[in-house]
């Protein structure tokens, strides 16, 4: 597959290497420059893993050899998506049944199998760093997708006091390759510390360094798999599919899944207060306003980097609207209702599915995150108790292990060489 960097078209490379460098020249993100075509309908009789592995190797094409990517599919994909009836006309498409109970450990994990493969095979030469900005579930899938690999460390900024305390135990108490950094100050200064370090020469030679962020391709194509596996459990229906939006990595998936050829009706980007894009597709004006802190804090996201992929893919099929806190809390009280324990994203993706569905239309929403790992905002709301899934249990004791610092890259590039030493 060739890709082009949507900055400077002329800077061309192949899928490899858009994975090995996660960014391309001035923070342009890569993008395939043609498409392949999937045959929906055959892949109707195939397992979950069989699928995954041919939208793969429809995807990546002849830079991997076909066992190769059948190895990465099983060796990431060892969970597979539920799709859970609510009513006649809607879904939950539950993505957290992975290690770390969020959908990042689909792409997260896939990333790292396909990294430790082109170690392997010699493609990258070096040390390997995994410099990532987390806004709670990034952490923890690429924290535990990438612990103890050989030859790699992983540094990961997140915001301090703006994730949930169970997320911050899941990634932080790991210890061995995993260096966490508590920043002071909210995720969008995470983002762009990330992106001044990967202009660091130094940095970037030296310490191969390399974003698992969902900018990397490898992450968008493992999420693809998904919404075909959705899509194949009611390929007799006009399928639209509500996503809970922060990054715009998960919509960009679902709208590449629709342009190799998965016939899905329409997209509906749920944000919460960090409007930007609904804002921007109701007025035409890109304009960030100050993130704000809210109950589904994954999603706590104004910049949102996958954006110019996502305009280039949706094509008039996105609608788009921003879900207020209690428009959050109503929605999870309507589901719980509905016997459906619902985490405040998953919630954000119901009420959008609520609102911009149309008649006739088969909705499916996305459940991004376990609701024991937002359990104190759903304990107080839903006025129930949740007992923690093994995954939780087992580090909920555990000692943090971040250090806190203040937004400066010098101290994120500090931290990047004691790592190494
Ligand atoms: C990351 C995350 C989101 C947002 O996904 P994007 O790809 O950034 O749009 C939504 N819900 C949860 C639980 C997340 O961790």
């Amino acid at each position: 597959m060739q890709l082009h960097n949507l900055k400077h078209p002329d800077d061309t490379c192949t899928f490899i290497d858009a994975v090995l460098r996660g960014i391309g020249r001035d923070n342009g993100l890569y993008f395939p420059s043609s498409w392949p075509r999937l045959d929906a309908q055959s892949l109707l009789p195939l397992s979950f893993q069989a699928r995954s592995t041919r939208v793969l190797q429809t995807l990546i094409g002849d830079e991997l050899a076909p066992d190769i990517i059948e190895q990465l599919v099983t060796k990431a994909f060892t969970f597979a998506p539920r799709l859970q009836p609510i009513d006649e006309q809607t879904d939950v498409l539950e993505l957290f049944h992975g290690p770390t109970l969020a959908f990042k450990d689909f792409g997260g994990r896939f990333m790292a199998q396909l990294l430790g493969h082109l170690i392997a095979m010699g493609k990258h030469k070096g040390p390997l760093t995994i410099l990532s900005a987390t806004s709670g579930d990034t952490g923890a899938a690429v924290a535990h997708a990438f612990h103890r690999l050989p030859n790699v460390q992983v540094v990961i900024l997140y915001p301090r006091g703006r994730i949930s305390p169970l997320q911050e135990k899941m990634f932080c108490t790991l210890g061995d390759n995993i260096h966490t950094l508590a920043v002071d100050s909210d995720f969008d200064t995470c983002q762009s510390l990330v992106k001044a370090a990967f202009s660091d020469d130094e940095l970037v030679n030296h310490y191969g360094l390399n974003s698992a962020n969902s900018i990397n391709m490898s992450r968008l194509f493992a999420q693809v798999c998904y919404y075909v596996e959705a899509w194949a459990m009611r390929a007799d229906r006009d399928v639209v599919f509500s996503v809970p939006s922060g990054n715009f990595g998960n919509i960009t998936a679902g709208l590449i899944a629709k342009r190799i050829g998965i016939p899905i009706k329409a997209f509906i980007a749920a944000t919460n207060a960090n409007d930007t894009v609904p804002r921007y597709l109701q007025n035409g004006a890109w304009q960030v306003n100050n993130t704000v802190a809210t109950l589904s804090n994954a999603m706590d996201v104004s910049s949102p980097s996958n954006w110019p992929r996502a305009e280039l893919l949706h094509q008039q099929r996105l609608r788009a609207i921003a879900v207020s806190e209690s428009e959050t809390v109503a929605a999870m009280k309507s589901l719980y209702a509905q016997h459906y324990l619902a985490d405040p994203h998953t919630a954000v993706a119901y009420h959008g599915l609520q609102q911009r569905r149309e008649a006739n239309e088969h909705g499916i929403f996305l459940s991004t995150a376990h609701p024991a790992k937002f359990k104190e905002v759903v304990e107080r709301e839903l006025c129930t108790t949740i007992a923690l899934p093994a995954e939780l249990a087992a580090v909920v004791n555990r000692p943090l292990l971040s250090s806190t610092i203040t937004a400066d890259l010098a101290l994120v590039k500090r931290a990047i060489q004691s790592a190494w030493n």
